[in-house]
């Protein structure tokens, strides 16, 4: 078992960023005598109330048997219940093998986890797709790949046609039997547990407050990494209102504070820095974005102003590893105002292609887009190569010399990213472009 209340103090305190929090190894370890956490991709938090064991979340249902496992070893007892922070596949997508060891465990979820589900289902091979792309880009080293994990090359990695799950959700997910609207507390073998709604990262999250102990399980409020509140292939997200919930989370002054993801956080003063650091993000963000908006600015320019200290975004549990300030940018965009950036020629645009034939056409041809895109590349300036390889590729969507510029491109931009989310996007446009040119 590893000390991670040790390991999150120290990581916290030293401001160190060497150590991983993001630990995927299935593995329990005791943070009090009554509480376990199972390390996975979500984790489990497991607590003995005297009558029966509640854990909190799953992981995903390949790592939903490791898990149930270790729980099983750490006590003879039954997980009576379930709590799903929220309905996103890795918390709830392991709960069938609970189900499989205990019967009909009661499964407590927000209302809104069943119309999510719907959704899943509805959009099933979209969110296929945008998972492999999103994961697919970045080394299993990582934990949060899903790349083949006998490779340890990074960019054979992001070269390599991601693996795919058949259905988002796994068959034989449990449904929650209580859903909660604002609130709901229960008591089980004398535990009070409190169940609060807040919007964030999600419509339908639940953290739980459990009084006596002055403990909270925030779900996905806190990741150990920049908030996931601006994910460019997903719904909306809610910056504003996640930042609130960090607020009443700290003014209720928990002493143990465990996310699903990363590590757990003990004692009062630590924690309150921590949430208040992540919301102050967050609301600086949305200030910042609202008060341009207010001001007539266009996308255009807040998305190249709008920013975070470097020492904000250097915080052992800010970095933007995962989601990036950028894309929060644009959520909120999204949220306050509409899909329209504010150039109103793309209102109603020209197909890419037949502008990019265009352009092509007053260069004097493809060759000088492409030495355009190199050039710019040598430069360092990605940006601009990239919007130059995508229109090359539009111009002449089947010339191999073309794809080949372009998946050379997107490789190197994706190794300057350090999210995953944009790693794993500049890598899908490296592998299109490269089965484009006949190189796989
Ligand atoms: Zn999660």
């Amino acid at each position: 078992m590893a000390d991670l209340l040790a390991l999150s103090s120290h990581i916290i305190d030293n401001n160190d960023t060497d150590i991983h929090p993001n630990r995927v190894i299935n593995e329990l370890s005791e943070i009090r005598d009554d509480l376990a956490i199972v390390e996975s991709f979500s984790h489990s938090v497991v607590l003995d109330t005297g009558d029966g064991l509640v854990a909190f979340d799953t992981s995903t249902g390949s790592n939903g048997r490791a898990v149930v496992e270790q729980i099983a070893a750490w006590r003879s007892s039954p997980v009576t219940h379930l709590m799903y922070t929220h309905g996103h596949a890795d918390h709830v997508g392991g709960s069938r093998e609970f189900a499989a060891v205990w019967n009909n465990p009661v499964v407590v979820g927000h209302e809104n986890v069943a119309a999510r589900f719907d959704r899943y289902a509805y959009t099933n091979d979209w969110n296929v797709e945008i998972n492999a792309r999103q994961f697919g880009g970045v080394n299993p080293a990582n934990n949060l790949a899903l790349s083949p994990d006998e490779l340890d090359d990074d960019d054979a990695v992001a070269t390599t046609q991601p693996r795919r799950w058949n259905s988002y959700i796994p068959k034989g997910t449990l449904r929650p039997t209580i859903e909660v609207d604002r609130h709901h507390s229960m008591t089980i073998g004398g535990t009070t547990i409190e169940a609060h709604h807040a919007i964030g990262e999600t419509d339908d999250h639940l953290w739980f407050w459990l009084p006596a102990s002055r403990t909270i399980m925030a779900g996905d409020f806190l990741i150990w990494m920049f908030p996931n509140a601006g994910n460019p292939q997903k719904v909306q997200r809610y910056p504003r209102e996640w930042a609130a919930a960090l607020r009443t989370m700290a003014a209720m002054e928990p002493e143990l504070f465990v996310p699903a993801h990363g590590l757990p956080i003990t004692g009062a003063d630590r924690i309150a820095r921590v949430l208040d650091d992540v919301a102050s993000a967050l609301e600086h963000l949305v200030d910042t974005v609202v008060a341009m908006m207010n001001g007539g600015a266009t996308l255009d320019a807040i998305i190249h102003e709008v920013d975070l200290p470097a020492d904000t975004l250097a915080k052992p549990y800010l970095r933007p590893l995962y989601d990036e300030p950028e894309f929060v940018v644009r959520n909120i965009w999204r949220l306050y105002g509409g899909w329209w950036d504010g150039a109103a020629s793309r209102l109603k645009p020209s197909p890419d292609a037949q502008l990019a034939a265009c352009i092509a056409e007053m260069a004097g041809g493809i060759g000088p887009i492409v030495a355009r895109a190199r050039a710019a590349a040598e430069a360092d300036d990605m940006r601009l190569a990239c919007h130059l390889a995508d229109i090359a590729a539009w111009a002449a969507p089947s010339d191999a010399d073309v794809h080949t510029m372009r998946a050379e491109i997107y490789m190197a931009r994706r190794r300057t990213e350090p999210s995953l989310m944009a790693k794993g996007i500049f890598a899908a446009a490296a592998r299109e472009s490269s089965v484009a040119a006949g190189n796989t």
